[in-house]
């Protein structure tokens, strides 16, 4: 099959401006799979990118990390699926080579940023998949089970940072679970959280939580009226409010895991420390995700115990990402996750 020689991208050209534009079309790097991109999503970290707030970026950037296709070729020495596979990908690709990377912990590796390491952060710190095609480490790539369709596999990354974070809280069935933030991770979470035999409440407020109420068992605006109650809870809103609410809402000897704080500059305060000590809570953190975590996330999705398409709340073709910038950024008509169609005119 021949390829073209160009391909329409939506380009980072400098911190607060981006365009589409046709771009020389990538060629597959040695351990790498060239993806043909049907389904691609915006999310918050976007936003973080095009401020200039990841120092690993470099302008001008194609950004785009939540995203699945069919590989069309595969680079030098890549071993990976075959030509034709439909794929979600995973965003953290470490060195491989370093301590925590030999952990697996590819979300922690060491080498972060240099490339010449084989570290990759896809769509941070190489071109991502907001475009018709990318280059990207088969070490990233999952295999879409049968049953996923190839939008829903935009949603493999989310998935598995999701998962992650119940694996984290050692999430377990039977447990009572709460889930604070009732975005795209926080409802990932809260279906996974169910789908592992737990109960869950999910936090948040006003017109949001309401339309997530179906993805949990309860929903509620206060959590000061649950205090201490919770065998595990998932925090995926990124504020110091959610994050002392969070570690409130565990009983004692009880696992908190904050997930939403991801960049600098959000600092805890006004939390009684015994809260914790005389609570004896696991108070975790918890990254993206490790290696291969979004593959136990996708039988779920397989399976139907995780829906993600009503998550997916706009869609659009990749000509007017403005359009479908400006719907995310601004939360119109409720978005959660908003889809580019790179394949589409
Ligand atoms: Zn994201
Ligand atoms: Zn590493």
């Amino acid at each position: 099959m021949s390829l073209p020689l160009e391909m329409r991208a939506v380009v980072f050209e400098r911190p607060g401006s981006f365009a589409v534009r046709t771009v020389p079309m990538p060629r597959p790097k040695p351990g790498h799979a060239l993806v043909r991109v049907h389904a691609s999503m915006v999310c918050a970290t976007d936003r973080k990118i095009l401020a200039g707030k990841f120092a690993g970026t470099v302008f001008p950037h194609v950004p785009g990390h939540e995203f699945s296709g069919v590989i069309v070729e595969l680079g030098p020495d890549a071993r990976g699926p075959s030509p034709g596979t439909r794929v979600g990908v995973e965003v953290h690709v470490g060195c491989g080579q370093c301590a925590r990377c030999r952990e697996g912990l590819y979300n922690l590796c060491l080498n972060y940023g240099k490339v010449e390491t084989g570290h990759a952060h896809i769509g941070f710190t190489i071109p991502g998949g907001l475009a018709q095609y990318a280059s990207v480490p088969v070490a990233a790539l999952h295999e879409l089970p049968d049953g996923v369709t190839i939008e829903d596999g935009a949603w493999t990354d989310n998935l598995g940072v999701a998962l992650w974070a119940l694996e984290r809280g050692r999430v377990a069935s039977g447990e009572r679970i709460a889930v604070v933030g009732p975005g795209a991770i926080g409802l990932c979470a809260a279906q996974l959280a169910r789908a592992l035999g737990a109960r869950v409440m999910l936090f948040g407020h006003g017109e949001r939580l309401a339309r997530a109420a179906r993805f949990a068992d309860e929903t509620s605006e206060d959590p000061s009226s649950r205090f201490g109650t919770f065998d595990a809870v998932i925090e995926f809103a990124g504020t110091a409010d959610a994050a002392r609410d969070a570690i409130r809402l565990a009983r004692r000897g009880g696992r908190v895991v904050l997930g939403g704080a991801t960049g600098q500059g959000v600092e805890l305060s006004g939390l009684d420390l015994s809260t914790i000590v005389r609570g004896q809570l696991d108070v975790l953190g918890s990254l993206a995700n490790p290696t291969r975590v979004s593959a136990r996330a996708l039988p779920y999705l397989a399976s139907g115990k995780v829906d993600v398409r009503d998550l997916t709340t706009h869609h659009f073709p990749l000509e007017r990402f403005a359009e479908a910038w400006d719907t995310f950024v601004e939360r119109r008509d409720g978005a959660i996750r908003v889809m580019l169609h790179p394949q589409e005119k």
